[in-house]
């Protein structure tokens, strides 16, 4: 059945992959974005298209709007972007989950929060379980996104207890794949970028912390199996690649797919920055029958290949 479907920070990363997808399928989709991380590029593609809309807009602030569901994406997701501004990303969460929650309730729609693997902080039991609580600094430099998201998890199981609203929490393991920012900071867009224009592959700390990296179409197919799975199935439910790696590993990975002559060098570990982190993944198979599909090597592949025509057409353009 044909819906209307809302994404806060559908011109993002995840968002934008989301927004071609529920379009593909036949839904009605109203992009909504403030632009921050996110930008029109990501979406140019689906300008044309008669069932998409696109509106300027900060979840901070109300809106409205009929719509069947709601995608709450809308939140800087890396370190950089989230710290530039911390009291604008804790309000961004908080008031955000606020704001999509109340149009929810009051327009009876489902709503979906795209919340992250970084409530777990810096875990303490490994890999991650949905029941393990977490360990988070409240006063560090990545509070403000941890915290933020933690709330946001807090309100969306409220408003769903004391209002009865539909929704789905949806824990978020790093994700990577074309139309991630080039200048975003992530990990695996600054390995790859890096090693393409042949610069040095920073390494924070020694890099011996571990990540689980999923493709984003991956990502995006459990993220429609939990908005579409049964009314008893709130999550929170991982979603993430289990497969785990070291960023030396990362590193040196893209640097033999790259086949660039990069050389590794180490930067100081930020703050607070997680040891480990790997998903306990049984909740979404057994509840959505969802499970990556893609490997490390694949999604790699895909990524390099965006980049590197990204980079050749800047190239092309300084030419001319
Ligand atoms: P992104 O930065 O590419 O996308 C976020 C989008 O939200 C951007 O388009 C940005 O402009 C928009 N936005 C930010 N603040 C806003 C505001 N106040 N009002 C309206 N729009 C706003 O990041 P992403 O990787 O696409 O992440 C999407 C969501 O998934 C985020 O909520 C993030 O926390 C979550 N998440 C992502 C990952 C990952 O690895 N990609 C991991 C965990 C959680
Ligand atoms: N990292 C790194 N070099 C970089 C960017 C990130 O070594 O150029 C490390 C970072 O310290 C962290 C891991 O890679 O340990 C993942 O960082 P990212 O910002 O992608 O995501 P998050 O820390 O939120 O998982």
């Amino acid at each position: 059945m044909k819906k209307r479907v809302l994404i806060t920070g559908g011109a993002g990363f995840l968002g934008s992959h989301l927004c071609e997808k529920l379009l593909n399928r036949g839904n009605e989709v109203i992009c909504l974005d403030n632009y921050f991380t996110g930008s029109k590029e990501n979406i140019l593609h689906l300008l044309e298209n008669p069932h998409f809309e696109l509106i300027r807009h900060d979840v901070t602030m109300p809106f409205f709007i009929e719509v069947d569901e709601i995608y709450n994406l809308a939140c800087p997701a890396s370190p950089i972007h989230y710290q530039y501004n911390p009291i604008k990303t804790i309000k961004t969460s908080v008031m955000g989950a606020i704001n999509m929650l109340g149009l929810a309730k009051r327009i009876k729609a489902k709503i979906l929060q795209a919340s992250t693997s970084e409530v777990y902080g810096d875990p303490e039991i490994h890999p991650q379980p949905e029941d393990y609580w977490g360990n988070v600094n409240p006063l560090g430099p990545r509070a403000c996104y941890d915290e933020g998201k933690r709330c946001a998890e807090t309100l969306f199981m409220n408003y769903h207890q004391q209002n009865d609203v539909q929704i789905k929490i949806m824990r978020i393991f790093n994700t990577y794949g074309p139309r991630m920012d080039m200048n975003d900071g992530r990990v695996v867009s600054n390995f790859i970028v890096q090693a393409l224009k042949g610069e040095d592959i920073t390494i924070y700390g020694e890099g011996k912390q571990t990540r689980s990296f999923c493709y984003v179409d991956d990502n995006i197919k459990g993220m429609i199996k939990l908005m579409e799975s049964g009314d008893e199935i709130t999550g929170p439910v991982n979603i993430g690649n289990p497969h785990e790696f070291t960023i030396r590993e990362l590193a040196e990975k893209v640097i033999e797919l790259t086949g660039s002559s990069s050389s590794l060098v180490e930067r100081p570990l930020p703050q607070d920055d997680p040891m480990q982190r790997q998903p306990v993944i049984k909740r979404a198979v057994n509840e959505l029958d969802w499970q990556p599909e893609v490997g490390l090597e694949e999604g790699l592949q895909k990524t390099i290949g965006y980049f590197r025509k990204l980079l050749n057409s800047e190239s092309l353009e300084r030419a001319t």
